[in-house]
């Protein structure tokens, strides 16, 4: 079953790009894995898949130590500060660094261990009160000066996510938001070149607003 909705989502992914005039060589899959079993993920790296996200963080590091296999792992959750040391250096990607606060442990925690942390910003285009995600362009732009000052952090691209809503406008108002201020982070001297956006239920929007990352779950495991 892994094997044929990977199938069929690649294809999909790989039509919503040519449709908009975009390489989908450009466009990574991470596999959200979170709650599906070792056996399970295995499967889906038999069936071609390499990326794999996870939103807790002990069941990434329990993951990560059992499954043998070399597979590149993204932590897209939240993330408590006592939790911070499971993460870093494990993770090759932080997709959910959403304050100031964070970022500094991230940062002190790769220091020590010696490793450099690749990391994305999540920003809150969606004004809903139940997601995370930085609220203001004024700290976004602190946080993202303090990982361009620390060697310990490599700072990729900017994360979100959509509204939970049918009105495709108001999803694509929140991606597009997030391409608007990649823009002006670039054009402020920020070398990001990631956009984390879009799930099973919105990835093509995400994809003609110029997704780089895409974070699907449920349409290659099925429902958790
Ligand atoms: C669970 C999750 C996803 C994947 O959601 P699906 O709807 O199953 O594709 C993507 N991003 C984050 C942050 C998640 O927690």
């Amino acid at each position: 079953m892994i094997a044929e909705n990977t199938k069929r989502l690649m294809d999909s992914i790989r039509e919503a790009a040519v449709k908009c005039g975009r390489n989908a060589e450009e466009i990574k899959l991470v596999a959200v894995s979170k709650t599906f079993g070792i056996d399970v993920i295995r499967e889906a790296f038999d069936a071609g898949l390499r990326d794999f996200g996870e939103n807790k963080a002990q069941e990434l590091r329990d993951k990560a130590s059992s499954i043998g296999y070399p597979v590149n792992w993204h932590y897209i959750g939240g993330l408590q500060s006592n939790k911070v040391k499971y993460v870093v250096g494990v993770a090759s990607l932080i997709h959910s660094v959403d304050s100031m606060k964070l970022a500094q442990e991230i940062a002190a925690r790769a220091e020590r261990t010696g490793v450099v942390q690749p990391v994305l910003l999540e920003y809150k285009t969606s004004g809903e009160d139940t997601k995370g995600g930085i609220e203001s362009k004024e700290e976004l732009y602190q946080i993202a000066e303090f990982c361009r000052d620390y060697k310990s952090l490599l700072l990729r691209g900017l994360m979100t996510m959509a509204p939970f809503v049918d009105d495709e406008a108001v999803i694509r108002k929140s991606f597009s938001a997030l391409r608007q201020i990649r823009e002006e982070m670039i054009n402020a001297g920020f070398a990001m070149a990631e956009l984390s956006m879009g799930m099973t239920g919105d990835y093509e929007i995400a994809i003609e607003e110029g997704a780089t990352i895409l974070r699907i779950g449920t349409a290659i495991f099925g429902s958790r």
